[in-house]
């Protein structure tokens, strides 16, 4: 039977109008939501992504500014800014886009941020939070696919789930998450002889690498699920993540389809934080 597929795009609607209810609550009480993304520089990928995220604000009914600066703004600068979004109860979460120029530190940058607003994750005190198994803001793209993984019933304790990738924004909150949800967790990357070994075994495998056809069908153990986070471009140009699609899908229980995918559960999982964020000025 060919695997079940997982809807980002569906889960995400139905997350999205969870957080729109949410957000009409808490602005009856007086207080809306609010999210701040900044960009420096003209990366037209990047000037995508933004648009994207201030458009999913006002469809869930989310404040949000979008502050946009030249290549040419300075380090202390976007600091200087940063620290006045900190202190702008208006807004409960910032983002700022990255890559930034070069000129400017991104650690920094991140490190500047609030941790009470870092809605990224990014900060090493949110990572140590993760680490630790604190309350605090998860990374949005490992926060969404294990939702991707939650929406299938599938029980995590005691599954083999292996993660491909360990960047610090994918990998490694990814299998902190699966550790957390008492899952057995293998780390696999680059310096990995044999991926194949690992995956064979896994429950669950999430592929975080950024090169397609990075799992095939000789690499997966029938029923798995299968989440995939890759972005790439096939030799149509067409977007494809790390998995093959055609080969995988009739052996593995459930595949997430690129796009439609983790993509969307992304940019939701930011309006989540911004929520809650707000929700925490509350209590
Ligand atoms: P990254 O920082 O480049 O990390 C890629 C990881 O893959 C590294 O840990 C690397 O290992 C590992 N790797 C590279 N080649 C490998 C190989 N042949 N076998 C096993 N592991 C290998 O990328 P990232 O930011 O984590 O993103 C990964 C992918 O997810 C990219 O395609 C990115 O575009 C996509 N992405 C999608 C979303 C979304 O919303 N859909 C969000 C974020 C990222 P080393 O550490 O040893 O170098």
């Amino acid at each position: 039977m060919p695997a079940q597929l997982i809807s980002g795009t569906a889960l995400s609607q139905r997350i999205r109008a969870d957080v729109a209810r949410r957000t009409a609550a808490l602005a009856a009480r007086g207080i809306k939501p609010g999210l701040a993304v900044v960009l420096v520089g003209d990366d037209p990928a990047s000037a995508v992504y933004v648009r994207n995220k201030v458009k999913a604000c006002a469809e869930a009914g989310l404040h949000s500014v979008l502050e946009r600066y030249d290549a040419s703004l300075s380090e202390a600068d976007l600091l200087a800014r940063i620290r006045a979004l900190n202190a702008d109860p208006a807004i409960h979460g910032i983002l700022v886009q990255m890559p930034l120029p070069r000129h400017i530190n991104p650690q920094r940058v991140i490190e500047t941020i609030s941790t009470a607003k870092d809605v990224d994750g990014y900060s090493v005190q949110s990572a140590g939070d993760l680490m630790a198994g604190l309350p605090g803001f998860r990374p949005c793209t490992p926060f969404g696919c294990m939702k991707l993984i939650e929406s299938t019933g599938i029980d995590l304790r005691g599954k083999h789930a292996v993660v491909i990738g360990r960047s610090n924004t994918v990998g490694k909150p990814m299998a902190l998450l699966l550790l957390q949800a008492h899952a057995t967790v293998t780390i696999c990357h680059s310096a990995t002889p044999d991926l194949g070994v690992h995956t064979r075994q896994a429950d669950v495998v999430v592929a975080a690498v950024g090169r397609r056809n990075t799992v095939t069908a000789d690499m997966v153990k029938p029923g798995a699920v299968i989440i995939d986070v890759g972005m790439n471009r096939n030799d149509d140009g067409k977007l494809c993540g790390d998995v093959d699609f055609a080969g995988v899908s009739p052996l593995a229980g459930w595949i997430t389809p690129v796009p439609g995918g983790v993509g969307p559960m992304t940019i939701t999982m930011l309006l989540v934080n911004t929520l809650e964020s707000a929700e925490r000025t509350t209590i």
